[in-house]
Order: structure tokens, then sequence, then C-alpha cells
């Protein structure tokens, strides 16, 4: 067993480093935050510098690294700006269903502006009456000729307001069984592209936290899209969409980390500094513990993070069955678990932690929704309990504990 980091990545996860902590700024992020507003111009720097492409082709720019990599740069992204931090990381994540799927001229077409920070990427499979149930769509592909026709409402799309492109699950045969008959589809943002029909994008205001991306609703009216925007095969939506999600809530759980990470540095920071009845609060053991306890909390986090994205790179056939339960392992219990820290953390600041200043309670408000995207918390937990049903007791004896 080695824990070691290899070099290569050392260097990521420094570079990374250097970058957040000189950009991310306090005063940035606090005007990103009160501006509503997408970091457009760190996007543009963070593909400049590698970090968008390391886990795309290098024949269209990127690096074809793995997912461990991109957990590092996810992870030290939100350490130093959770708003920051996942903003960035949300406008391309999407794109991993184009990698995955796309053909080698949609790879060209989208995902090679987008590693460059020119393009964000969106997707959108929530309906408003197809929320944690994804088994099937409300929205509607129908084939006709050269094209395709959507019709049907999305919500809560993140950088709807943003993006350059769209990735939609859409319902293509209704008669099909649950779970089927489900077809992604790419649509374009610039409406030259399209063959006839509307697109509403309608921003969704007033939200808790990630205030750095826009979330939307999307309204399609009789859009016709050319049929080379099919993305995988038709009939595969939802595989397209699950297989997605076995790296994507690996690095959501990165988002969690790297928020969590942070918030436990500022606070002991502050302990260090903040003197109460003549001593610095960090010598109080209600306080030292507390720190004590946060700091193997981040451990276990950040092991566990390292390990399902690893698991994720080396996935032999034996293991493959493993992997979804370890992404929805990690996607419920590193939100969860830096909830708890970041909420201890507001408790060291006292007063001064409940005000955007102080930068925990924004953080605690960001990390909130990683409990919630890409598959709640009661949804991981459905998932897990299904695979380890399944399981044969004596593999999970041998190769899992
Ligand atoms: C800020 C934000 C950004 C988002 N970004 C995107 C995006 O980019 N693209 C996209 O497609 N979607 C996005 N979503 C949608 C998100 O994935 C859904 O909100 C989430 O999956 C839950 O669906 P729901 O809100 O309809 O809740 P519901 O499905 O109505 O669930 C309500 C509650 O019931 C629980 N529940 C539901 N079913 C079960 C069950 N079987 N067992 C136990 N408990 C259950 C849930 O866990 C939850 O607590 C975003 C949401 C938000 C808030």
């Amino acid at each position: 067993m080695d824990f070691s980091l290899t070099r290569e990545q050392k260097d990521i996860k420094k570079a990374a480093r250097e970058f957040a902590g000189g950009e991310f700024t306090r005063e940035r992020a606090v005007e990103y935050e009160i501006n509503h507003e997408f970091p457009k111009k760190l996007y543009k720097q963070a593909g400049e510098l590698g970090f968008i492409g390391l886990n795309y082709p290098k024949e269209i720019g990127g690096e074809d690294l793995g997912v461990t990599e991109n957990v590092m740069v996810v992870e030290e992204f939100c350490k130093a700006d959770s708003g920051i931090g996942m903003a960035i990381h949300l406008a391309y994540l999407p794109a991993k269903i184009v990698k995955f799927f796309g053909t080698p001229e949609q790879h060209k077409k989208f995902l090679q502006p987008m590693i460059q920070g020119d393009y964000i990427s969106a997707v959108s499979f929530t309906e408003p009456d197809h929320g944690s149930d994804i088994t099937c769509m409300a929205t509607t592909m129908d084939e006709k000729e050269d094209r395709f026709i959507i019709n049907g409402t999305k919500i809560f799309t993140t950088n709807a307001g943003y993006a350059d492109f769209f990735i939609i699950l859409c319902q293509d045969d209704q008669e099909a069984k649950r779970g089927k008959g489900m077809s992604t589809v790419l649509v374009e943002r610039d409406p030259s592209t399209w063959l006839g029909g509307e697109l509403e994008i309608n921003e969704i205001p007033n939200k808790m936290g990630l205030r750095m991306t826009s979330s939307g609703e999307l309204v399609f009216k009789d859009l016709e899209v050319p049929r080379e925007n099919l993305l995988g095969e038709k009939g595969r939506g939802l595989m397209n969409i699950l297989d997605f999600l076995d790296e994507s809530r690996i690095e959501i759980a990165a988002q969690s980390l790297g928020n969590a990470e942070g918030a436990f540095l500022l606070a002991l920071n502050h302990a260090k500094g903040r003197v109460q009845f003549g001593k610095p609060i960090i010598r109080f053991q209600g306080i030292g513990h507390k720190l004590a306890r946060m700091w193997s909390q981040l451990q276990s986090i950040k092991w566990l993070t390292y390990q399902s994205a690893w698991l994720c790179d080396h996935e032999s056939r034996n293991m493959s069955n493993a992997v979804p339960l370890f992404t929805s392992m990690v996607k419920h219990h590193v939100p969860e678990t830096a909830k708890s820290i970041i909420d201890d953390a507001i408790t060291v600041f006292g007063g001064y932690g409940y005000f955007l200043e102080q930068d925990v309670e924004r953080r605690y408000r960001d990390n909130r929704i990683a409990e919630m995207y890409e598959g709640t918390v009661e949804v991981q937990l459905n998932n897990m309990i299904r695979i380890l049903a399944k399981l044969n007791p004596d593999f999970i004896n041998a190769s899992l504990l």
C-alpha cells in the first residue's frame, strides 16, 4: 500500500494551490457573490493554465489524466474559495458526458473551446415533476428527417444563464418502460444553430448559496436541432447520465472536501489569534477539542475521496461493481461531514462567523447544495444498499473490508 502522491500529482496540486491562492482573493469573491456573477476571467485563466483540460483527451488539448488529478484541483480551488471554486468546476464538469459519448467532431466542436476556458457547459436532467426520479422524462424528443424536435421544461440547470451548450436528457420513446427510451442531445445556446422553434431561458433567483452560478429554467417549444447533435446512442440516455454520475459525484465530493479544508484553516487561525478571558480561545478545551475533531474528520473524508477517485481511475473488471458503491458513499458522506466541519468553524468564529466577511457562513451555504445536486443524500443511500444487497458477502469481505 502506498499513499504517496506521484511527482506529477504533487506539482498539479501545488500549481492549483498557487493559482487559487493568488487569484481567488476575498475581495473578488465578495464582489462576485454580491453581484451574483460567474467568475469568467478566472475561468478563462484556469483554462489557459491547463486545469480544465486535465481529464480530457490530448488530441483536443487536454492532458489525459484521471479523476484523481481533477479531484485534487477541485479540492485546492474550493479550499481557496468555495464560491469561485465550485462555479469554475461546475462550468466544465457536465462536459464529461461529451467526453464519454461524443463523436470526434463533437469533441472538437464543444470540448476544445471549453478546455481553453472559452465555453461553459451545462447539463439538464431535472424537471418540475422529475427530480430524484429520472427514470422517465416529460421532455420529449421526436425524430423528423434530418432533425430532432424537443418539447418540455427543465429546471435548476446550473449555469443556464452562461452556458454555451446544454446536454439535455429527453424521452424519445414515450411507450418505453421506465429507465428506457431516453436519449441525450446537445443544444447550443446560439439560436443560429437551431433549425426552428424556441428555447426560453429563465433565471431562478434567490438561492441559498452557489451565488456565482446561474440557476435556470429551460423551456423548449418545438426546438429543432440537427441530427448530429444526438449525444451517444439513441435510447441510452439514462445510462449516459448514470455513467457520468459515477465519476462526477466523486468530484462533487472534492468540492465539499476543499470547502471544509478552507473552513478548518480559517477556524484554526482565528482560534490562535482570538483572545478571551486572557488567553487564545484555542487553549479552551471546548474549542481545542472541536478543532482536533475537525482535523480527524477532514483526514477521513480526504482519503475516502482520493481512494474513490483512484478506484475510478484503476477500475478493474473485478471491482467495477464497487465504483458506484464508492461514488454514492463519498457523495453522501463527504458533503455531510463537511457540513459538520464548516458548522464547527462557524462556532469557533462566534458571532463573527455569522457574517459574510469571515467566509465561513458562505462556505456553509455553498456546501449545502453538494448534499442535493447529482442525487440527494437519500438517493445515494438507496443506491448503496441496493448494491450491497446484491454483492456477494465473500467479495465484500475479500475485496472491500
Ligand atoms: C442549486 C441547484 C443546482 C442544480 N443543478 C442541476 C443541474 O445542473 N442539472 C440538473 O439536471 N439538475 C440540477 N439540480 C437539481 C437537483 O439534482 C435536484 O434538485 C435533486 O436531484 C433533487 O430533486 P428534487 O429537488 O426534485 O427533490 P425531490 O426528488 O422532490 O426530493 C425531495 C426529498 O425527498 C427525498 N426523496 C426522493 N425520493 C426518495 C427516495 N426514493 N427515498 C428516500 N428519499 C427520497 C429527497 O432525498 C429529498 O430530500 C440542481 C439543484 C439545485 C438546488
